[in-house]
């Protein structure tokens, strides 16, 4: 599996979340066929670069193209909130070296440094829930809880302790949370996306369902802002406050529809253009 190739001049980064964004199981495929055209058009006509901002790791990433069927590979993918990658021209995936180096040496100092105060945080999470505590190489910190009502109030807890240590931060999908470093999230990653095209924030685009998008979700990031019709009510309310596109469509219709939105190509089905 291979990119397509490169515009000579990129004009816009295009930033999806996969899971619930544009990857839906309930649907066959899972990414609908006509997500590939339209990127496939607007990368022709418009010199648009894309990629998926992921909280699953590169191997699990990778699993999802061959799932999904992929008919050609994104540009970059971030992988786990943070770790920036790009394929070579055989299609294997190259780490932004820099970047994750110093993306990794940043966490490690930081969990180092909060120890403690995570041991503490482990503690109240085991004695007072279901929750289960995450700790493997690679992952130094993470909670699966039981239900999204069990993880809602965890990370009311978190709220709490964690202000004793502002660059500790955590990103949430759903029933799990990964520990992480402040600096280091879907939207600084985005934003280091554009620095490497030579782009800004006014020319990226991105869209995603859930809790760990609303940083990418941010003006700061991305311009051009929106959700699909499932997104948590977090999400909707961000995209609301700050002028992006609550799309009609869910999953990956929804991600079609705001290339539409923004990017222009005529009517789709069911929508009109706005
Ligand atoms: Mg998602």
């Amino acid at each position: 599996m291979h990119t397509l190739p490169a515009p000579p001049v990129p004009s816009a980064i295009l930033s999806f979340d996969f899971d619930g964004t544009l990857h839906f199981s309930g649907e066959s495929p899972p990414v609908p066929a006509d997500f590939f055209e339209i990127v496939r058009k607007l990368r022709e006509e418009q010199g648009v670069v894309w990629g998926i901002n992921t909280g699953r790791s590169m191997p699990q990433m990778v699993e999802g193209f061959i799932e999904s069927q992929f008919p050609f590979l994104p540009d970059w993918v971030v992988a786990r909130e943070r770790e920036i990658y790009f394929p070579n021209n055989f299609g294997r995936w190259l780490p932004h070296s820099e970047w994750n180096r110093r993306c990794e040496k940043e966490i490690h100092a930081l969990f180092k440094h909060s120890r403690k105060l995570l041991k503490k945080i482990r503690q109240e999470i085991e004695q007072s829930t279901g929750a289960q505590w995450l700790e493997m190489a690679g992952e130094p910190a993470g909670i699966i809880s039981q239900s999204e009502e069990e993880m809602e109030w965890i990370v009311g807890r978190l709220e709490t302790i964690i202000a004793a240590e502002p660059h500790l931060a955590w990103q949430r999908n759903s029933i799990y949370l990964r520990f992480g470093h402040r600096d280091f999230q879907k939207g600084s990653s985005l934003s280091q996306i554009a620095k490497h095209y030579g782009l800004t924030a006014a020319r990226c685009f991105a869209i995603g369902d859930s809790h760990n998008d609303l940083e990418m979700l941010d003006p700061a990031n991305a311009a051009m802002t929106a959700c699909p019709a499932n997104a948590i009510a977090e999400v909707r309310e961000k995209i609301a406050a700050t002028g992006g596109l609550i799309a009609r469509a869910a999953h990956g219709y929804g991600s079609i529809e705001a290339l539409y939105h923004y990017f222009g190509g005529g009517q789709i089905e069911g929508n009109s253009p706005s």
